[in-house]
Protein backbone atom coordinates (compact mmCIF):
# COMPACT_ATOMS: atom_id res chain seq x y z
CA UNK A 1 0.00 0.00 0.00
CA UNK A 2 1.70 3.27 -0.91
CA UNK A 3 1.65 6.32 1.52
CA UNK A 4 -1.66 8.66 0.91
CA UNK A 5 -4.05 5.55 0.70
CA UNK A 6 -3.42 4.00 3.34
CA UNK A 7 -7.15 4.37 4.36
CA UNK A 8 -8.57 2.66 1.51
CA UNK A 9 -10.03 -0.48 1.46
CA UNK A 10 -8.96 -2.78 -1.36
CA UNK A 11 -7.42 -6.31 -1.31
CA UNK A 12 -3.54 -6.80 -2.51
CA UNK A 13 -3.74 -9.88 -4.53
CA UNK A 14 -1.27 -12.55 -4.40
CA UNK A 15 0.14 -13.03 -7.52
CA UNK A 16 0.92 -17.07 -9.15
CA UNK A 17 4.02 -15.29 -9.77
CA UNK A 18 7.09 -14.55 -8.08
CA UNK A 19 9.52 -11.72 -8.46
CA UNK A 20 12.34 -13.98 -9.98
CA UNK A 21 9.93 -15.75 -11.69
CA UNK A 22 8.14 -12.56 -13.25
CA UNK A 23 11.93 -11.43 -13.99
CA UNK A 24 13.26 -14.25 -15.74
CA UNK A 25 10.31 -13.91 -17.80
CA UNK A 26 11.09 -10.71 -18.95
CA UNK A 27 14.48 -11.23 -19.49
CA UNK A 28 14.11 -15.03 -21.08
CA UNK A 29 14.80 -15.21 -24.49
CA UNK A 30 14.26 -18.82 -24.68
CA UNK A 31 11.85 -19.91 -27.33
CA UNK A 32 10.03 -22.68 -25.98
CA UNK A 33 9.37 -20.42 -22.64
CA UNK A 34 8.16 -17.49 -24.87
CA UNK A 35 5.88 -19.82 -26.94
CA UNK A 36 4.15 -21.47 -23.71
CA UNK A 37 4.19 -18.01 -22.35
CA UNK A 38 1.63 -16.85 -25.42
CA UNK A 39 -0.09 -20.20 -25.12
CA UNK A 40 -1.18 -19.70 -22.04
CA UNK A 41 -2.00 -15.67 -22.17
CA UNK A 42 -4.39 -16.54 -25.19
CA UNK A 43 -6.07 -20.00 -22.98
CA UNK A 44 -6.63 -17.03 -20.61
CA UNK A 45 -8.33 -14.62 -22.79
CA UNK A 46 -10.09 -17.05 -24.41
CA UNK A 47 -11.89 -17.84 -21.31
CA UNK A 48 -13.09 -14.44 -20.52
CA UNK A 49 -13.66 -13.08 -24.04
CA UNK A 50 -13.21 -16.07 -26.75
CA UNK A 51 -11.93 -15.13 -29.97
CA UNK A 52 -13.81 -11.97 -29.72
CA UNK A 53 -11.91 -8.65 -30.51
CA UNK A 54 -13.61 -5.32 -29.65
CA UNK A 55 -13.38 -2.22 -31.68
CA UNK A 56 -12.87 1.00 -30.34
CA UNK A 57 -12.95 4.31 -32.54
CA UNK A 58 -10.53 6.39 -31.44
CA UNK A 59 -10.80 10.52 -32.26
CA UNK A 60 -7.78 12.76 -31.63
CA UNK A 61 -9.32 15.87 -31.03
CA UNK A 62 -6.26 18.04 -30.21
CA UNK A 63 -2.85 18.58 -30.45
CA UNK A 64 -2.09 20.94 -27.83
CA UNK A 65 -0.58 19.78 -24.73
CA UNK A 66 0.69 21.96 -21.50
CA UNK A 67 2.74 18.79 -20.55
CA UNK A 68 6.50 18.26 -21.50
CA UNK A 69 6.42 14.60 -21.20
CA UNK A 70 10.31 14.08 -23.25
CA UNK A 71 8.63 10.95 -25.49
CA UNK A 72 5.96 12.64 -26.75
CA UNK A 73 5.67 14.18 -29.57
CA UNK A 74 3.06 16.51 -29.18
CA UNK A 75 4.64 17.94 -25.75
CA UNK A 76 4.54 21.43 -25.13
CA UNK A 77 8.31 22.21 -26.06
CA UNK A 78 7.74 20.59 -29.83
CA UNK A 79 7.81 24.22 -31.74
CA UNK A 80 8.02 22.05 -35.13
CA UNK A 81 4.34 20.85 -34.64
CA UNK A 82 1.42 22.72 -35.91
CA UNK A 83 -0.79 22.22 -33.75
CA UNK A 84 -4.96 21.71 -34.55
CA UNK A 85 -8.04 21.05 -32.13
CA UNK A 86 -11.10 19.77 -33.44
CA UNK A 87 -14.58 21.59 -32.82
CA UNK A 88 -17.42 20.36 -30.74
CA UNK A 89 -19.30 20.04 -34.19
CA UNK A 90 -15.93 17.99 -35.59
CA UNK A 91 -15.87 15.97 -32.66
CA UNK A 92 -19.54 14.60 -33.10
CA UNK A 93 -19.38 14.54 -36.78
CA UNK A 94 -16.32 12.04 -35.80
CA UNK A 95 -18.65 10.06 -33.68
CA UNK A 96 -21.67 9.94 -35.95
CA UNK A 97 -19.16 8.54 -38.93
CA UNK A 98 -17.65 6.01 -36.25
CA UNK A 99 -21.48 4.92 -35.58
CA UNK A 100 -22.18 4.13 -38.71
CA UNK A 101 -19.08 2.05 -39.03
CA UNK A 102 -20.71 -0.07 -36.25
CA UNK A 103 -18.76 1.73 -33.48
CA UNK A 104 -20.45 1.20 -30.13
CA UNK A 105 -17.11 2.59 -28.37
CA UNK A 106 -15.83 6.24 -28.83
CA UNK A 107 -12.36 7.29 -27.42
CA UNK A 108 -11.84 10.89 -27.37
CA UNK A 109 -7.93 11.44 -27.11
CA UNK A 110 -5.85 14.45 -26.45
CA UNK A 111 -3.27 16.25 -25.21
CA UNK A 112 -4.05 18.22 -21.87
CA UNK A 113 -5.48 21.06 -23.76
CA UNK A 114 -6.70 23.92 -21.48
CA UNK A 115 -8.72 24.70 -24.27
CA UNK A 116 -10.66 22.26 -23.45
CA UNK A 117 -11.76 23.42 -19.75
CA UNK A 118 -14.39 21.20 -17.64
CA UNK A 119 -17.17 22.90 -18.94
CA UNK A 120 -16.51 22.33 -22.80
CA UNK A 121 -15.69 18.88 -21.60
CA UNK A 122 -19.21 18.15 -20.31
CA UNK A 123 -20.77 20.01 -22.71
CA UNK A 124 -19.12 17.59 -25.44
CA UNK A 125 -19.86 14.56 -23.60
CA UNK A 126 -23.20 15.24 -22.94
CA UNK A 127 -23.68 15.94 -26.80
CA UNK A 128 -22.46 12.47 -27.48
CA UNK A 129 -24.18 10.92 -24.72
CA UNK A 130 -27.75 12.43 -25.62
CA UNK A 131 -27.39 11.12 -29.41
CA UNK A 132 -26.16 7.56 -28.81
CA UNK A 133 -27.18 6.48 -25.17
CA UNK A 134 -26.21 3.04 -25.99
CA UNK A 135 -22.55 3.93 -26.32
CA UNK A 136 -19.46 4.18 -24.53
CA UNK A 137 -17.33 7.38 -24.18
CA UNK A 138 -14.12 6.96 -23.31
CA UNK A 139 -11.45 9.58 -22.33
CA UNK A 140 -8.14 10.31 -22.58
CA UNK A 141 -7.51 13.69 -21.62
CA UNK A 142 -4.97 13.09 -18.81
CA UNK A 143 -5.07 14.68 -15.31
CA UNK A 144 -7.66 16.31 -13.53
CA UNK A 145 -9.04 16.87 -10.64
CA UNK A 146 -11.30 14.90 -8.78
CA UNK A 147 -14.22 17.26 -9.32
CA UNK A 148 -13.54 17.32 -12.73
CA UNK A 149 -13.39 13.57 -13.29
CA UNK A 150 -16.84 13.74 -11.45
CA UNK A 151 -18.06 15.93 -13.80
CA UNK A 152 -17.38 14.08 -16.77
CA UNK A 153 -18.77 10.98 -15.35
CA UNK A 154 -22.11 12.67 -14.30
CA UNK A 155 -22.35 14.12 -18.15
CA UNK A 156 -22.45 10.38 -19.46
CA UNK A 157 -18.41 8.96 -19.82
CA UNK A 158 -17.55 5.73 -19.07
CA UNK A 159 -14.44 5.09 -19.01
CA UNK A 160 -11.36 6.50 -18.44
CA UNK A 161 -7.56 6.11 -20.34
CA UNK A 162 -4.67 7.15 -18.13
CA UNK A 163 -1.34 5.35 -18.39
CA UNK A 164 0.54 5.36 -15.30
CA UNK A 165 4.17 5.12 -18.04
CA UNK A 166 6.51 3.83 -15.28
CA UNK A 167 5.88 2.75 -11.72
CA UNK A 168 9.07 3.16 -10.52
CA UNK A 169 9.44 7.01 -9.57
CA UNK A 170 13.21 7.09 -10.47
CA UNK A 171 12.02 6.36 -14.14
CA UNK A 172 9.07 8.25 -14.29
CA UNK A 173 11.35 10.99 -13.18
CA UNK A 174 13.36 10.27 -16.62
CA UNK A 175 10.42 10.28 -18.34
CA UNK A 176 8.95 13.84 -17.49
CA UNK A 177 10.14 17.10 -16.19
CA UNK A 178 10.15 17.88 -12.57
CA UNK A 179 6.57 19.14 -12.90
CA UNK A 180 5.03 16.26 -13.40
CA UNK A 181 5.27 13.29 -10.33
CA UNK A 182 4.03 9.56 -10.51
CA UNK A 183 2.46 10.11 -7.21
CA UNK A 184 0.04 12.58 -8.91
CA UNK A 185 -0.23 9.90 -11.99
CA UNK A 186 -1.73 7.27 -9.19
CA UNK A 187 -4.03 9.83 -7.62
CA UNK A 188 -5.61 10.78 -10.37
CA UNK A 189 -5.73 6.68 -11.44
CA UNK A 190 -7.39 6.24 -7.75
CA UNK A 191 -9.48 8.89 -8.24
CA UNK A 192 -10.77 8.06 -11.41
CA UNK A 193 -11.41 4.31 -10.05
CA UNK A 194 -13.34 6.13 -7.04
CA UNK A 195 -15.40 8.13 -8.69
CA UNK A 196 -16.82 5.05 -10.96
CA UNK A 197 -15.13 5.12 -14.22
CA UNK A 198 -13.79 1.28 -15.98
CA UNK A 199 -10.31 2.83 -15.40
CA UNK A 200 -7.27 1.73 -17.95
CA UNK A 201 -3.59 2.00 -16.92
CA UNK A 202 -0.59 0.88 -18.63
CA UNK A 203 3.00 1.51 -19.40
CA UNK A 204 5.28 1.96 -22.68
CA UNK A 205 8.30 -0.92 -23.17
CA UNK A 206 11.33 0.29 -24.11
CA UNK A 207 11.36 3.71 -23.27
CA UNK A 208 14.61 5.20 -22.33
CA UNK A 209 16.48 4.28 -18.88
CA UNK A 210 14.11 1.46 -18.46
CA UNK A 211 15.02 -1.98 -16.72
CA UNK A 212 13.77 -5.23 -16.13
CA UNK A 213 13.19 -4.61 -12.74
CA UNK A 214 11.21 -1.06 -13.95
CA UNK A 215 8.74 -3.66 -15.87
CA UNK A 216 8.32 -5.84 -12.86
CA UNK A 217 7.32 -2.62 -11.27
CA UNK A 218 4.89 -2.01 -13.60
CA UNK A 219 3.41 -5.59 -13.56
CA UNK A 220 3.60 -5.65 -9.63
CA UNK A 221 1.39 -1.92 -9.99
CA UNK A 222 -1.20 -3.34 -12.47
CA UNK A 223 -2.08 -6.13 -10.18
CA UNK A 224 -2.55 -3.69 -7.11
CA UNK A 225 -4.63 -0.96 -8.91
CA UNK A 226 -6.20 -3.86 -10.88
CA UNK A 227 -7.36 -1.50 -13.85
CA UNK A 228 -10.18 -2.72 -16.23
CA UNK A 229 -7.97 -2.27 -19.35
CA UNK A 230 -4.11 -2.31 -19.60
CA UNK A 231 -2.18 0.10 -22.35
CA UNK A 232 0.87 -1.36 -23.33
CA UNK A 233 3.08 -0.54 -26.43
CA UNK A 234 6.09 0.09 -27.89
CA UNK A 235 8.67 3.13 -27.17
CA UNK A 236 9.10 5.10 -30.40
CA UNK A 237 11.05 7.30 -30.93
CA UNK A 238 9.56 11.18 -32.24
CA UNK A 239 12.56 13.42 -33.96
CA UNK A 240 11.60 16.73 -32.42
CA UNK A 241 11.83 15.27 -28.64
CA UNK A 242 14.82 15.07 -25.98
CA UNK A 243 14.37 11.34 -26.94
CA UNK A 244 14.43 11.39 -30.76
CA UNK A 245 17.81 9.44 -30.89
CA UNK A 246 16.99 6.61 -28.61
CA UNK A 247 16.22 3.38 -29.69
CA UNK A 248 12.54 2.20 -29.86
CA UNK A 249 11.38 -0.70 -27.70
CA UNK A 250 11.47 -3.63 -29.02
CA UNK A 251 8.35 -6.32 -30.40
CA UNK A 252 9.29 -9.31 -28.67
CA UNK A 253 9.95 -7.72 -25.06
CA UNK A 254 6.26 -5.62 -25.81
CA UNK A 255 4.50 -9.40 -26.09
CA UNK A 256 5.40 -10.89 -23.49
CA UNK A 257 4.42 -7.63 -21.47
CA UNK A 258 1.10 -7.65 -23.30
CA UNK A 259 1.18 -11.46 -22.09
CA UNK A 260 2.14 -11.09 -18.71
CA UNK A 261 -0.35 -8.47 -18.18
CA UNK A 262 -2.94 -10.80 -19.51
CA UNK A 263 -2.32 -13.71 -17.07
CA UNK A 264 -1.60 -11.32 -13.85
CA UNK A 265 -5.34 -9.83 -14.80
CA UNK A 266 -7.38 -12.14 -16.94
CA UNK A 267 -10.14 -10.42 -17.77
CA UNK A 268 -8.51 -7.34 -18.39
CA UNK A 269 -9.25 -5.08 -21.96
CA UNK A 270 -6.05 -5.12 -23.57
CA UNK A 271 -5.16 -3.41 -26.68
CA UNK A 272 -3.38 -4.53 -29.47
CA UNK A 273 -1.72 -1.19 -29.86
CA UNK A 274 -0.76 1.34 -32.96
CA UNK A 275 2.61 1.58 -31.77
CA UNK A 276 2.42 -2.33 -31.65
CA UNK A 277 1.00 -2.02 -35.54
CA UNK A 278 3.99 0.57 -36.22
CA UNK A 279 7.05 -1.48 -34.72
CA UNK A 280 6.23 -4.57 -36.76
CA UNK A 281 3.71 -4.46 -39.65
CA UNK A 282 1.93 -7.54 -38.19
CA UNK A 283 2.65 -6.30 -35.06
CA UNK A 284 -1.06 -6.02 -33.57
CA UNK A 285 -1.96 -9.55 -35.09
CA UNK A 286 1.11 -10.87 -32.63
CA UNK A 287 -0.18 -8.60 -30.19
CA UNK A 288 -3.82 -10.84 -30.61
CA UNK A 289 -1.82 -13.91 -30.31
CA UNK A 290 -0.15 -12.86 -27.13
CA UNK A 291 -3.33 -12.31 -25.24
CA UNK A 292 -4.76 -9.10 -26.65
CA UNK A 293 -8.42 -8.66 -27.35
CA UNK A 294 -8.96 -4.73 -28.00
CA UNK A 295 -8.30 -2.74 -31.05
CA UNK A 296 -8.54 0.69 -31.80
CA UNK A 297 -8.91 1.87 -35.24
CA UNK A 298 -8.62 6.19 -36.12
CA UNK A 299 -11.63 7.99 -36.02
CA UNK A 300 -9.74 11.06 -36.98
CA UNK A 301 -10.04 13.14 -39.50
CA UNK A 302 -7.60 12.48 -41.87
CA UNK A 303 -5.96 15.86 -42.61
CA UNK A 304 -5.39 15.96 -38.53
CA UNK A 305 -3.97 12.42 -38.28
CA UNK A 306 -0.55 13.12 -39.14
CA UNK A 307 -0.25 16.21 -36.86
CA UNK A 308 -1.28 13.84 -33.28
CA UNK A 309 2.12 13.28 -34.19
CA UNK A 310 3.26 10.92 -30.87
CA UNK A 311 5.66 9.22 -32.52
CA UNK A 312 7.59 8.88 -35.60
CA UNK A 313 6.15 6.50 -38.39
CA UNK A 314 2.57 6.28 -37.16
CA UNK A 315 0.33 4.11 -39.21
CA UNK A 316 -2.64 4.82 -40.98
CA UNK A 317 -2.34 8.48 -40.97
CA UNK A 318 -3.54 8.79 -44.46
CA UNK A 319 -6.56 6.37 -44.49
CA UNK A 320 -9.79 7.15 -43.68
CA UNK A 321 -11.98 6.26 -40.96
CA UNK A 322 -13.81 3.66 -42.96
CA UNK A 323 -10.38 1.61 -44.80
CA UNK A 324 -9.24 1.45 -40.69
CA UNK A 325 -12.09 -0.14 -39.87
CA UNK A 326 -12.00 -2.52 -42.45
CA UNK A 327 -8.31 -3.12 -42.93
CA UNK A 328 -8.44 -4.17 -39.53
CA UNK A 329 -11.62 -6.15 -39.36
CA UNK A 330 -9.65 -8.43 -42.24
CA UNK A 331 -6.21 -8.71 -40.18
CA UNK A 332 -7.98 -9.81 -37.14
CA UNK A 333 -9.76 -12.61 -39.58
CA UNK A 334 -7.09 -13.71 -41.18
CA UNK A 335 -5.15 -14.13 -37.85
CA UNK A 336 -8.09 -16.08 -36.71
CA UNK A 337 -10.30 -13.86 -34.00
CA UNK A 338 -13.83 -12.28 -34.90
CA UNK A 339 -13.99 -8.99 -35.52
CA UNK A 340 -16.80 -7.76 -32.38
CA UNK A 341 -18.64 -4.16 -32.72
CA UNK A 342 -20.15 -4.43 -29.19
CA UNK A 343 -20.20 -2.07 -26.96
CA UNK A 344 -17.61 -4.36 -24.76
CA UNK A 345 -17.24 -3.95 -21.47
CA UNK A 346 -14.98 -5.63 -19.16
CA UNK A 347 -15.70 -9.13 -18.08
CA UNK A 348 -17.51 -9.45 -14.61
N1 LIG B 1 -2.60 13.32 -22.70
C1 LIG B 1 -3.17 12.01 -22.49
C2 LIG B 1 -2.96 11.11 -23.69
C3 LIG B 1 -1.54 10.86 -23.96
S1 LIG B 1 -1.15 10.12 -25.52
C4 LIG B 1 -2.59 11.42 -21.23
O1 LIG B 1 -1.77 12.06 -20.59
O2 LIG B 1 -2.97 10.33 -20.85
C5 LIG B 1 -1.45 8.41 -25.15
C6 LIG B 1 -0.26 7.55 -24.83
O3 LIG B 1 0.67 7.54 -25.89
C7 LIG B 1 0.58 8.00 -23.65
O4 LIG B 1 -0.02 7.63 -22.44
C8 LIG B 1 1.93 7.33 -23.90
O5 LIG B 1 2.06 6.13 -23.17
C9 LIG B 1 1.89 7.04 -25.40
N2 LIG B 1 3.02 7.69 -26.07
C10 LIG B 1 3.37 8.99 -26.05
N3 LIG B 1 4.53 9.18 -26.70
C11 LIG B 1 4.93 7.98 -27.14
C12 LIG B 1 6.07 7.50 -27.85
N4 LIG B 1 7.04 8.33 -28.24
N5 LIG B 1 6.15 6.19 -28.14
C13 LIG B 1 5.17 5.36 -27.76
N6 LIG B 1 4.10 5.72 -27.06
C14 LIG B 1 3.97 7.02 -26.76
Amino acid sequence: MHAGFSGRTRQTPVSRFSDGELLRLITSEDDKDIRNLFAEARQAREKYYGTGVYFRGLIEFTNYCKNDCYYCGIRRSNAKLDRYRLSPDEILACCRAGDSLGYRTFVLQGGEDPWFSDDRMVEIIAAIRREFPEHAVTLSIGERSRESYEAFFQAGANRYLLRHESASEAHYAKLHPPSMSLAERKRCLWHLKEVGFQVGAGFMVGSPFQTPEHLLEDLRFIEEFQPHMIGIGPFIPQRDTPFGGEKSGSLALTLKMVALARLILPKALIPATTALGTIASDGREQGLKAGANVVMPNLTPTAARKLYALYDNKICTGDAADTCRYCLAGRIASAGFRPEMSRGDAAG
